[in-house]
């Protein structure tokens, strides 16, 4: 029998250890770029833009959402259910690669216990459970040494209100879109406090309203996109344009990157993220809040930037090196919402005209009714310069609108 010497030991010992590298190797880079099942909770016009643009690659999207009729319903594996029910949740989790969300109010219950199970849930349960709740999410702030305006928590019971006026008072929690938060300005102003739990904080006098979106994928990369100013509709307290970038001093971009850092550092989850924050006439920024999803401040990155927040959410779902965020230039967007007095088959006047216009970019968001408010769509505009592209957003608001 042919007996191994050393020296032929040790190369066969050498060769299995390569082989074993590079079967580690083969495994990994398998796992990859697999073709994973990605669970979305919410089937909004945020999940669909995600799919949009994921359809890129080669996965399985399925969404979860009450509404049969939803913006990603005929374009996902769609699961009817409530993504604030705890059973339909943990159902909808069991067979996916990863889960994750398009709304932030979705029952994190569900998610803790998935996470238990070992699936892998993006952004992670607690982030979530912060953000969900206003009380939590301003204590989170304060914990790290995070700028937001000092508040106090209130109860619906507090004898005493130390907080000076004027303040704003928002609910815990199920507010969304200006809704769930109200300016409380004198004595006279306290009858119409809410009586729920909620948090007064100081009224900021603001100068402008920004958004950082910053992403990090499970290896701990993490890349921001260009700041964007966001101008609101007074009427409907929506979002109305967005401006990317925004027209800020390199004093206010380094406050801002400073916050964007400690967050996502603090938050400790890999996910995409859109912090939403105020410059006040003082120079000084704050942060208002953060939504742990896909955000409408960033739908201009989807022709305005190398690579969209929608791409960039999907690489942090898979754990893939993160996208190149530059801009191409200047590049705005405009809301489309349903137009005051107008309730059911939708109806968009003036859309024709726009599809004329130059690097001009319309998307629909796939719903069939429209009601006063509802956000049914948006355009993309791009542009050489600040001036230029107000012009543009301005001038395509008068050419559209949205009714029944
Ligand atoms: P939502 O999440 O429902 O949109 P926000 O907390 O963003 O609610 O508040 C809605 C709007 O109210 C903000 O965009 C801002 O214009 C105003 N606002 C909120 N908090 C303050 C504050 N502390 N000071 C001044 N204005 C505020």
């Amino acid at each position: 029998m042919h007996k191994i010497k050393s020296d032929e030991s040790s190369i066969f010992f050498i060769f299995k250890i390569n082989c074993q590298l590079q079967n580690l190797f083969i495994f990994l880079h398998r796992n990859k770029s697999k073709k994973m099942k990605i669970g979305i909770l919410g089937g909004g016009q945020l999940g669909r833009m995600f799919i949009q643009n994921a359809l890129n690659y080669d996965d399985e999207f399925h969404v979860l959402d009450p509404n049969s009729d939803c913006s990603c319903a005929y374009i996902s594996h769609f699961s009817q259910g409530n993504f604030n029910n705890y059973e339909d949740v943990l159902a909808f989790g069991q067979d996916k690669d990863v889960i994750s969300i398009e709304i932030e109010h979705v029952n994190v219950d569900a998610l803790f216990e998935l996470e238990k199970q070992g699936k892998k849930v993006i952004p992670n349960a607690e982030i979530i459970k912060t953000i969900q709740q206003k009380i939590l999410q301003k204590e989170f702030y304060k914990k790290h040494n995070i700028p937001s305006p000092d508040f106090e928590i209130f109860d619906g019971t507090s004898e005493e209100i130390k907080i000076k006026f004027p303040f704003v008072q928002k609910l815990n929690t199920g507010g969304y879109d200006g809704k769930g938060v109200q300016i409380i300005k004198n004595a006279d102003d306290l009858k119409n406090l809410w009586t729920e739990d909620s948090v007064l904080e100081n009224l900021v006098d603001i100068d402008k309203e920004l958004s950082i979106i910053i992403a990090k994928n499970e290896n701990g990369e993490t890349k921001t996109f260009p700041v964007t100013e966001m101008v609101a509709d007074e009427k409907l307290n929506l979002l109305d344009f967005n401006i990317c970038p925004a027209d800020i001093s390199s004093e206010v971009q380094s406050q801002i990157d400073v916050i964007a850092e400690k967050f996502i550092k603090s938050a400790n989850s890999p996910g995409l993220f859109a912090i939403e924050l105020f410059l006040d006439k003082n120079g000084k920024v704050w942060v208002n809040e953060t939504a742990p999803r896909l955000h409408n401040s960033g739908h201009q990155t989807q022709e305005g930037n190398a690579n969209s927040q929608f791409e960039q959410f999907y690489r942090t779902l898979k754990n893939l090196p993160l996208a190149d965020t530059d801009a191409f230039g200047f590049s705005g967007m405009l809301n489309l919402v349903g137009e005051q007095n107008y309730s059911g088959k939708v109806k968009y006047e003036g859309l024709e005209e726009v599809l004329k216009l130059p690097k001009t970019y319309v998307h629909l968001y796939g719903k069939t009714e429209t009601k006063p408010g509802r956000k049914m769509g948006h355009i993309n505009v791009l542009a050489n310069s600040r001036e230029e592209l107000l012009e543009k957003l301005n001038h395509i608001k008068t050419l559209v609108r949205v009714i029944a």
